[in-house]
């Protein structure tokens, strides 16, 4: 069992992370035009062709032990996924879907003080294509472990443990949806 220290790029929002082992979670790199899309409405640096690494997990192994009070959530759409990021240095760092019982928490790489603990990247998603489409490298394996965590959050009721929902399934921070022009501005090519 690893603790993973995280922070936002400032120092304001900090926690850690539980990481039984790299089987406990998903060390994705996701290539997709949302993440990028996310990345750039945040002021951050584009994150193309590298793509955005993320490492999948259930939110009771996630702990904000200060700054909870500075995250915001970005949705490209309304029913985009939740994407918490720092008020104070726009620090992209988590994803959550809408709904506590849908227990999945995304950590974004870049803001975990070490990575070794979750073993190499095992998934690339959504390359593009030359021709068009996306390809993706160990996408069903991913997608297929996550699934059964969630299913076990739930039948256990670990996913009540989560940081980011309050006991009535609200988010505990405000939520803002891009409009579809702002969204259309930082689409890149
Ligand atoms: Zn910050
Ligand atoms: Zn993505």
């Amino acid at each position: 069992m690893h603790r993973v220290t995280f922070s936002c790029t400032c120092g304001s929002v900090a926690g850690q992370i539980r990481v039984a082992s790299p089987a406990a979670g998903n060390h994705v790199v996701c290539h997709c035009p949302d993440c990028r899309t996310a990345e750039l409405a945040l002021g951050q640096p584009d994150p193309d062709p590298d793509g955005v690494a993320i490492w999948q997990t259930m939110p009771d192994c996630v702990q904000i032990e200060q700054g909870a009070d500075r995250l915001a959530i970005l949705r490209l759409s309304p029913k985009g996924l939740y994407r918490w990021h720092a008020t104070c240095c726009g620090a992209p760092m988590f994803n959550t879907l809408r709904h506590p019982r849908l227990a999945f928490a995304g950590i974004s790489a870049a803001r975990l003080s070490d990575t070794t603990p979750l073993g190499p990247v095992t998934c690339h998603a959504f390359m593009a294509k030359p021709g068009g489409g996306y390809r993706h490298t160990g996408f069903n394996r991913a997608g297929l472990r996550i699934l059964r965590m969630m299913l076990r959050a739930n039948l256990s009721g670990t996913w009540r443990a989560t940081p980011f929902f309050d006991a009535q399934g609200q988010p505990r921070a405000d939520i803002r949806v891009l409009s579809r022009a702002e969204r259309t501005a930082l689409r890149q090519p």
